[in-house]
């Protein structure tokens, strides 16, 4: 085997997609499945879909285009660069949108092509990523309608990517303002109301969403079980689908305070120690190039993370219940992103796990 490795765990990965589209059906809303974090990886993205996710999104074209084959529409979720435009119509059938000028060309390029494009268009109800404000609505509506190799099928907006904004009931209540205004004022059905992210989630649990929000796009509550809001694991779900194991190079007692004139580390840092005497270190063989050391902890609580380099994880093992040894595999929790750069690390191999562990049989729907 080699390491470090990610394991994917499907049979986990099937059950939160399917608690999460029971959930959020029972009020109406659909989830669209947000595949960037495992780069758009199609055996993954094609498990979600048979737990019953109507639709699949992700940032990039190129891990759309992977998606090809799974017969549900795609959503792409980073507005369209122009020099992209015609992979987005070729291989999504959705677009988030807000410029103009984006909107134009994917209309003529749809028309030439034969085909008409959808449209979600973003409105910034605060969060300060992407979307318009809502006083050029109708100025880019009245401009969108006459384009006639586009469709506008949505409204949508984001929080928590930028401004770290959490999304209100009244917030909420704006985009239903809007839809209703919309409708009426140019005889046409926004058939999306896309509420945002799994910043969102917590709407539903607090009886706050509004009736009419009837999209949802979630990636982190299905991957890791867990939104940021609340920051736990979600009633239900599994927060242990994916799991990334290191394996040690070195174990060796220290100080805890380096020796010798210091200066700043590998990232241009100037570390802070605190003396704790002689402590049990291991190395694992794993660094920054595969994950983010912010976002990752040991399994065993009792195993705490001093630091990396780009190659090498430094742990301290001393009160570890376990009798580490060089060689030995340690298991590591991951953040959001953690997991996407471990994703993302070449140097990471990755492992999916197809069926439930005999102790887990039954427990998976
Ligand atoms: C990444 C992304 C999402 C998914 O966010 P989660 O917090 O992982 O649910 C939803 N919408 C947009 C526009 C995104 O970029």
């Amino acid at each position: 085997m080699t390491y470090p490795k990610l394991e994917i765990h499907l049979p986990k990965l099937h059950h939160n997609a399917k608690m999460l589209v029971e959930m959020c059906r029972k009020k109406g809303i659909e989830i669209v499945a947000v595949t960037k974090v495992f780069l758009g990886d199609p055996e993954i993205a094609r498990t979600l879909v048979e737990a019953g996710i109507p639709m699949l999104a992700d940032s990039r074209i190129s891990n759309i285009k992977k998606l090809k084959e799974i017969p549900v529409p795609k959503m792409m979720l980073r507005i369209p660069m122009l020099s992209e435009i015609e992979e987005v119509i070729e291989y999504a059938d959705i677009s988030i949108n807000s410029e103009i000028e984006v909107m134009e060309r994917i209309s003529q390029t749809a028309l030439k092509k034969g085909c008409q494009h959808q449209v979600i268009l973003m409105i910034d109800l605060g969060d300060l990523r992407e979307g318009i404000w809502e006083d050029e609505a109708d100025e880019i509506i009245e401009k969108i309608i006459a384009l006639r190799g586009i469709r506008l099928v949505g409204l949508g907006a984001n929080f928590g990517c930028y401004g770290g904004v959490i999304p209100e009931k009244h917030t909420l209540e704006k985009l239903v303002e809007m839809k209703k205004r919309i409708e009426q004022r140019y005889g046409i059905q926004i058939l999306y109301l896309s509420g945002g992210n799994s910043n969102s989630l917590h709407l539903i649990w607090e009886n706050q969403m509004p009736e009419e929000i009837n999209q949802l796009r979630l990636g982190e509550p299905i991957v890791l079980g867990k939104e940021d809001v609340y920051d736990k694991t979600i009633e239900g779900l599994y927060d242990d689908a994916f799991c990334l194991f290191g394996e040690i190079v070195e174990i060796k007692t220290k100080p805890s305070v380096p020796i010798g004139k210091r200066g700043v580390d590998a990232f241009g840092h100037i570390p802070q120690f605190v003396e704790k005497g002689m402590r049990k270190r291991a190395i694992l063989a794993l660094g920054r190039q595969d994950i983010l050391l912010d976002g990752i902890k040991p399994k065993d609580a009792n195993v705490t993370v001093l630091g990396a380099s780009s190659d090498h994880l430094i742990l301290d093992i001393t009160d570890a219940q376990e009798a580490y040894r060089v060689g030995d595999i340690v298991e590591l929790k991951m953040n959001y992103g953690a997991l996407l750069a471990a994703m993302t690390s070449a140097y990471v191999a990755k492992e999916i796990i197809r069926q439930p562990d005999k102790k887990e049989k039954g427990k998976f729907q």
